[in-house]
């Protein structure tokens, strides 16, 4: 069918930024797909631009859209805080940001039919969204039901879950949950993501600082040391390997992580990361070691690390050890920050 020439828009006179560099270029768009990258000024420019919206780029970078493969919008965490970005306002504000597609978590937990969550959570996302979207599945009980309820997600285009080594009771799996789970991905040719931290002994330790007294927002950081995210990830590439699964860590933090992925990595594994803008720029020093507000607002786990964290994470993203940039987008509001004034384990970590 052909294109009416009020489906097409040009743009003009930027600078197209490719994986090769930036040149000149004229981008048209037929519908919703580049349909060609021209010379600037062409022949096959002019032809296009007639009767077309024609957008002028002069003087601007002309940049392909964002994707940004880890969001939580309006996540439930707690009876008293759910995360402060609607459907709505978070892709809203990701297409000012120049990010056109969103992934975001249906999140089933124990007890819980897997159908169910994700039912819920598109009707959610029906007709809010200013951008592009999908889901992955947060797997909380991984049994029978919600392993054989994988394939009807595969085939509807639901292909990656997310398995939890933290938060015991909530979303945690165990070692054979895991396993399982794995051996299910690999048999459907779809990926594991893993929220890669012990949380078992995390708990342990996040309990023996709040009855010594420790309870303020950098106890958040310290109860949940960088070994214990390194041990959760070299586990989890083990069991990832038994299963003959491919595993993408989530927001990897600390160098004990990345030393971990880089020796699955070079064991020939098929193990790659992502990390975030918050553990490239931000440190459990500067930021989450204050009083008060100042410090709730940067609680997020895996916690923030010490600033000498930062370089090691550059030079993994520049090795490609770390594949992917998310922002993990979970954002709260000071009202519910501050529930954590007295016990940082009450405050709203974001799950990760
Ligand atoms: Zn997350």
């Amino acid at each position: 069918m052909a294109m009416s020439s009020t489906d097409v828009v040009v743009i003009r006179g930027g600078q197209v930024v490719s994986t090769s560099g930036a040149t000149a270029a004229d981008v048209i768009v037929e519908g919703e797909r580049i349909a060609a990258v021209v010379a600037p000024g062409s022949a096959a420019s002019t032809a296009a631009a007639e009767g077309a919206r024609v957008v002028d780029a002069d003087g601007c970078y002309v940049v392909p859209g964002g994707v940004d493969v880890h969001v939580h919008l309006q996540l439930p965490m707690s009876p008293e805080a759910t995360s402060s970005d609607t459907f709505a306002t978070g892709t809203t504000a990701a297409a000012w940001g120049g990010t056109t597609t969103v992934i975001d978590f249906a999140g089933q937990m124990k007890g819980m039919h897997v159908r169910d969550a994700v039912e819920q959570r598109l009707a959610e996302a029906e007709g809010q969204c200013a951008i592009d979207y999908g889901l992955h599945l947060s797997m909380g009980g991984v049994d029978e039901a919600a392993l054989k309820e994988m394939g009807t997600l595969v085939d509807e285009g639901i292909t990656s879950f997310k398995f939890f080594m933290a938060y015991p009771g909530v979303y945690y799996s165990d070692d054979g949950q895991l396993l399982q789970a794995f051996q299910r991905c690999a048999d459907l040719g779809s990926m594991a993501m893993i929220h890669a931290e012990n949380g078992i002994a995390i708990d342990v330790l996040r309990d023996q600082a709040a009855s010594r007294g420790d309870t303020g927002s950098v106890w958040h950081g310290r109860t949940r040391p960088s070994r214990l995210e390194g041990e959760a990830v070299h586990r989890a590439a083990a069991l990832a390997e038994v299963a003959g699964a491919p595993l993408y860590i989530v927001h990897l933090s600390s160098s004990d992580a990345l030393e971990q992925v880089t020796w699955a990595r070079q064991r020939g594994l098929n193990v790659f990361a992502e990390t975030c803008p918050q553990y490239l720029y931000l440190s459990i020093d500067e930021h989450l070691d204050q009083p008060g507000l100042d410090g709730l607002r940067h609680i997020c786990s895996p916690p923030l690390r010490p600033s000498t964290t930062h370089d090691t994470l550059w030079q993994g993203l520049r090795r490609d050890e770390l594949a992917v940039v998310s922002t993990d987008h979970c954002p709260f509001c000071d009202t519910e920050k501050l529930l954590g004034t007295d016990d940082f384990r009450v405050a709203p970590n974001g799950l990760g």
